[in-house]
């Protein structure tokens, strides 16, 4: 695992875990907790300025790690404390049998991923927003690589407009 992967993934996990742990305890058990694996996900997704290859991913396993692995253990230790009650429609739906506990629990599951996805989608982007572009080594051209006179309009070698190629890089 790439270190920037470790450490997008990281906060954001951290970030889902302190706003589980302070929504379950202020708004108790309810929806509101969803804000937790979006948020999370924008935090890992704005280690990336590419929303579509690297943003939604991190946000995504941020969320999948939060519901599956973080959200679970910060809920039972607040119950355990008295601190949150788990509301009784909630043991209902216990009743209802294995299959249908199962589906319930996917489409919560998927729910959630897609939601850290879409974190990770608008961290990135915001992210690429604020990130200047990067700016090509001034006596190199961008076409052929070739060592070129920093004022050159044209590569000398592949004859490259390279005008064209600074005004495009600065919309
Ligand atoms: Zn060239």
């Amino acid at each position: 695992m790439k270190s920037r992967t470790g450490l997008a993934v990281l906060s954001g996990i951290a970030t889902c875990a302190v706003l589980d742990f302070m929504i379950l305890l202020t708004a108790g058990y309810s929806d509101i907790v969803l804000i937790s694996p979006f948020l999370g996900g924008l935090v890992a997704g704005s280690f990336f300025i590419e929303p579509m290859k690297d943003g939604g991913k991190m946000g995504a396993i941020t969320a999948v790690v939060d519901t599956l692995l973080v959200r679970p253990p910060i809920q039972a230790v607040l119950v355990r404390m008295g601190l949150l009650k788990i509301p009784p429609e909630i043991s209902e739906i216990a009743s209802l049998g294995l299959p249908m506990l199962l589906l319930l629990s996917a489409i919560s599951f998927l729910i959630q991923l897609g939601i850290g996805f879409g974190g990770g989608l608008v961290g990135s982007y915001i992210k690429s927003r604020i990130t200047p572009p990067q700016k090509p080594p001034p006596n190199v051209c961008p076409y052929c690589r070739a060592k070129i006179p920093p004022e050159a309009i044209y590569c000398p070698y592949c004859g490259a407009n390279l005008k064209e190629f600074k005004s495009s890089r600065f919309w």
